[in-house]
């Protein structure tokens, strides 16, 4: 998302834009599957007013994305939404001390300290592309959870306990069952 810097006024302008799979795809290769994939369009937003020679620019991201759940390892929809708000100001001929925002800056024409919530600007022109990438990498949880309480999977059996309990707990006791159980383990473990 571009944003022409010479003609914001005090008046917010508003921007939007959504990514679909292209874009996510484009957005997070590198990330090797760890952002999943793209259950619906993100819808990226943005509001920028022009204050003095300054910029404030506040928007959001919201989307819903299909991970794997890092318990139970089935496929689940997470909802996701994170919002930004931040003022730039002109770089002038400043250099951002982090060779990463000074990258930024000459590749976006903006880029952030670290408090998130002040930056630089440099020439006509800003693209918030970069910005929104990071935005969604925040709002993806680091440990996917399909719920809260997800029980995983049986250590023993391998079923899915958030379906279902398996009942391996019974069978330790003295039923056959459980000792067949046992020997039928051994076997495929002596298999391997
Ligand atoms: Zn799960
Ligand atoms: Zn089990």
């Amino acid at each position: 998302m571009k944003i022409r810097v010479d003609r914001l006024t005090e008046s917010p302008a508003s921007f939007s834009f959504e990514g679909d799979a292209a874009w996510w795809k484009s957005a997070f290769a590198s990330a090797s599957g760890l952002a999943g994939e793209l259950a619906e369009p993100v819808q990226l937003r943005c509001r920028a007013q022009g204050i003095g020679e300054g910029i404030r620019l506040e928007g959001g991201v919201d989307g819903v994305v299909e991970l794997e759940c890092g318990r139970c390892l089935a496929r689940y929809r997470q909802r996701f939404s994170e919002e930004f708000r931040f003022v730039l100001e002109p770089a002038r001929d400043r250099v951002p001390a982090d060779p990463e925002g000074a990258a930024a800056l000459s590749r976006d024409g903006l880029c952030l300290g670290d408090d998130l919530e002040t930056g630089w600007f440099r020439g006509s022109e800003i693209q918030l592309g970069s910005i929104f990438v990071e935005l969604v990498s925040l709002a993806l949880p680091v440990k996917p959870l399909c719920r809260e309480d997800c029980q995983g999977l049986c250590a023993r059996c391998g079923a899915n306990l958030a379906a279902a309990s398996c009942g391996c707990e019974e069978m330790k006791s003295d039923s056959p069952f459980a000792v067949l159980a046992e020997i039928r383990e051994d076997l495929a473990r002596g298999g391997k």
